[in-house]
């Protein structure tokens, strides 16, 4: 069976930067099942998976614009001191991620780069903005997803949502 919409698909997989270090896996003891075509992966990752079906390796290289963006100066920000009164001391600190919320309320994770008078700078771009990434991937399990599957907008079992 290829991958295709809505397919129910099992992969290990090794995320390396182009200096060869490794950003994230999953490995065939625990792999990652995902539904393919609904907007769970990142497009360019979904295209080079399309079509491929068990026991295929395919290393896409996806550039920092299909991957999770270029570095914008403009998402670097001075924040107000008053904001994080109510923030444990402890968790202040230069490099620390914290989970903001936008004016929207949705959940945004920033870094602490600076901590001055004024206030707190926080970098708010993407931990791997700028960065080009090269997969590894090995396609372990092609199926069906069931109607369950689709509505939920997940894979269950094994490397997906246990319920
Ligand atoms: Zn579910």
């Amino acid at each position: 069976m290829k991958i295709s919409g809505n397919k129910a698909v099992t992969i290990s997989y090794t995320l390396r930067n182009a200096g060869g270090d490794i950003l994230d896996q999953a490995t065939t003891e625990q792999p990652l099942a995902y539904l393919h075509g609904v907007g769970m992966m990142l497009p360019a990752f979904e295209a080079a998976l399309e079509g491929k079906t068990v026991g295929d390796i395919v290393k896409p290289v996806l550039s920092p614009e299909q991957g999770y963006g270029v570095r914008e100066e403009q998402a670097v920000m001075m924040l107000e001191k008053e904001i994080f009164a109510e923030a444990p001391p402890e968790i202040m600190e230069v490099g620390r991620t914290l989970h903001m919320q936008d004016q929207n309320g949705n959940p945004v994770p920033g870094t602490i780069v600076e901590i001055t008078n004024e206030g707190v700078r926080m970098d708010f771009n993407h931990p791997l903005a700028d960065v080009a990434l090269h997969f590894e991937v090995m396609v372990l399990e092609v199926r069906d997803a069931t109607p369950e599957e689709l509505e939920h907008g997940h894979v269950h079992g094994v490397g997906g949502h246990q319920h």
